[in-house]
């Protein structure tokens, strides 16, 4: 799950990247209205916590332009406590949420996992292919009866995978998803991660999970 962070506060932006890491979660952050519309430009996100008042563009209006143009990503707004009138306009403009601040991080960290559920990536959080069992709440992933431990971008990337089973996902769609803009490894991360995952959950099996859809990218599904 990929989040983008918009708050000018750089301490309170710091400890809301840090804490969001900590959840698995892939994050972007910037500074002001004007960054956010450049990463909003390049990236899908599963989720926006978007603070109202900002340098450059007020996160009302970049929320406006969003919705404006139909997308739907899930928006928390973080408001000062004495703005009402921004609270209800938020939410005419199309927010799902907002906190107001100062807000306790484990509240925050609450909303986020309800807002991302919102979110159209959020069919559910647990999904079976085959024998493979996947349950995103508890990350927990099992074949056959068997118990298989992932690293944390092994989880994100197998996650993003089994949410979009059926679809031909490219390389650059993946890396988009599963690694935010500061990171700054090969192209070729993607193939090392879906290696990684073919050994834990495909190798010795009857059937494979993880096709490779030649020149285009991967897909997740039963082939027979
Ligand atoms: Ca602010």
């Amino acid at each position: 799950m990929r989040l983008l962070v918009v708050e000018d506060e750089k301490n309170l932006n710091g400890l809301l990247v840090r804490r969001l890491e900590r959840e698995h979660y892939t994050v972007d952050s910037c500074l002001d209205g004007r960054q956010a519309e450049d990463c909003l430009a390049c990236a899908e996100y599963d989720g926006i916590l978007l603070d109202i008042m900002l340098p450059g563009r007020s996160g009302l209006e970049i929320l406006r332009e969003l919705r404006s143009r139909g997308d739907r990503t899930p928006v928390l707004l973080l408001t000062a406590r004495d703005a009402v009138e921004d609270r209800v306009k938020g939410l005419d403009a199309g927010a799902d949420d907002y906190l107001v601040k100062p807000f306790a991080l484990e509240e925050l960290m609450a909303r986020v996992r309800a807002l991302v559920r919102r979110g159209p990536a959020a069919a559910g959080d647990r999904f079976e292919l085959d024998d493979l069992v996947v349950d995103c709440a508890s990350r927990r992933v099992s074949r056959a009866g068997r118990e298989i431990s992932l690293a944390s971008k092994e989880f994100a990337v197998l996650e993003y995978l089994i949410r979009n089973q059926g679809v031909v996902l490219s390389r650059e769609k993946i890396a988009g998803h599963i690694w935010n803009y500061s990171y700054e490894g090969g192209s070729n991360v993607v193939d090392v991660y879906i290696r990684y995952l073919r050994k834990k959950i495909d190798e010795d099996q009857a059937h494979r999970l993880i096709h490779t859809v030649r020149g285009v990218g991967y897909v997740m599904r039963i082939e027979t």
